[in-house]
């Protein structure tokens, strides 16, 4: 008979280089270069060059080797369809979808009949261009926090595309630039604006090219791209545009024909933040669990124990133990270094 299954907090184990599966001997989104690397999604805050071996989505892996460079991406990679099974020094290893960004797994781990499930980054609702979230259930589950407090409710993120669409018929002479991230967010808006019926060629700052052929070569449709930087002022006329957060209120978006600045992101939730950065369209849209979907997982995967990686952890806990849930927060180094998990600086 089987004796009783060890505590996850037994077998794994937080170290400065992140979190270790201590039988296993892999760690799981990695701070620093290892030896064995399973990695959740391809944002640099997760992904980082250098492991000697990578363990991670077919998906993941061309973004990571997109960005990264062939051979910076792991000397020797392992592509883990979702739902498949590897041993690893008898540690039982598969992915579940996250729903984050193309690519983005959860990470689930079996040991001696003890079962955890790390996360990564993700959201339950619906994305074109992600995998959907799947629960599963497990002993302990590491969650992030980013928008773990009640003001934090994303609203339909159609709804969101359909304010864009109906500001850009109202001001059909003026360009609309959206601020957005590369990796994940711009191609999500791409595909949703093509969901809601918008059929024009869609202009990309040119920090947004090589991402959107990644996706395109990963069977995500995207529809006609154009470089912004090259197009004249008069083509851009009652054009949507995409670039970086922090080209939109910069001298860059200036050139367009009278921008309407736009930012898609869960942090248009503050109004205060919008208008600091001299956002005139705020897009509540976001790639992270807002606080009800936070909560809602925390009670769907059963577990009795979740451990917050990085966020607002205090008020996730706080609410966990209401739910009678135990909390534990890792403070994690070198999270939220890349999209929204990290709160802009106010200006
Ligand atoms: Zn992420």
């Amino acid at each position: 008979m089987a004796g009783i299954a060890p505590h996850p907090q037994d077998w794994l184990r937080v170290t400065p280089a992140g979190l270790l599966c201590e039988p296993g001997g892999f760690f799981i989104d990695p701070t620093r270069a290892v030896d064995r690397a399973v990695i959740s999604h391809g944002h640099s805050d997760h992904a980082r060059p250098g492991h000697r071996h990578v363990l991670a989505t077919r998906d993941t892996l061309a973004i990571m080797t997109a960005r990264m460079g062939e051979g910076r991406a792991g000397a020797t990679q392992q592509a883990l369809p979702f739902g498949d099974p590897v041993t690893i020094n008898g540690v039982r290893v598969w992915l579940r979808p996250a729903g984050h960004v193309l690519g983005s797994a959860q990470i689930c781990m079996e040991w001696q009949g003890s079962r955890a499930v790390v996360s990564g980054d993700y959201k339950r609702s619906p994305d074109p261009t992600a995998a959907g979230f799947e629960v599963e259930p497990c002993d302990v589950f590491v969650t992030e926090a980013t928008f773990a407090l009640p003001v934090f409710r994303h609203p339909p993120a159609e709804a969101e595309i359909a304010r864009l669409l109906r500001s850009v018929a109202l001001f059909p002479e003026r360009t609309h630039v959206v601020g957005c991230y590369s990796l994940g967010k711009c191609q999500r808006l791409i595909a949703m604006l093509r969901q809601a019926g918008w059929d024009r060629p869609i202009h990309l700052h040119g920090a947004h090219v090589a991402l959107c052929r990644v996706y395109e070569e990963l069977g995500i449709r995207l529809g006609e791209l154009r470089t912004a930087t090259v197009a004249k002022k008069e083509e851009l006329q009652g054009a949507i545009v995409l670039a970086p957060p922090a080209a939109v209120a910069d001298r860059w978006a200036r050139r367009l024909a009278e921008p309407v600045v736009a930012v898609a992101s869960g942090w248009m939730r503050v109004r205060q933040r919008a208008r600091q950065g001299g956002v005139e369209l705020p897009l509540v849209i976001s790639d992270h669990a807002d606080w009800d979907e936070l909560l809602a997982t925390a009670e769907q995967v059963e577990a009795p124990e979740i451990w917050v990686t990085h966020g607002r952890e205090d008020a996730l806990i706080h609410a966990l133990s209401l739910r009678g849930i135990r909390g534990r927060a890792l403070h994690l180094v070198g999270r939220g270094e890349e999209d929204e998990a990290e709160e802009p600086a106010a200006t």
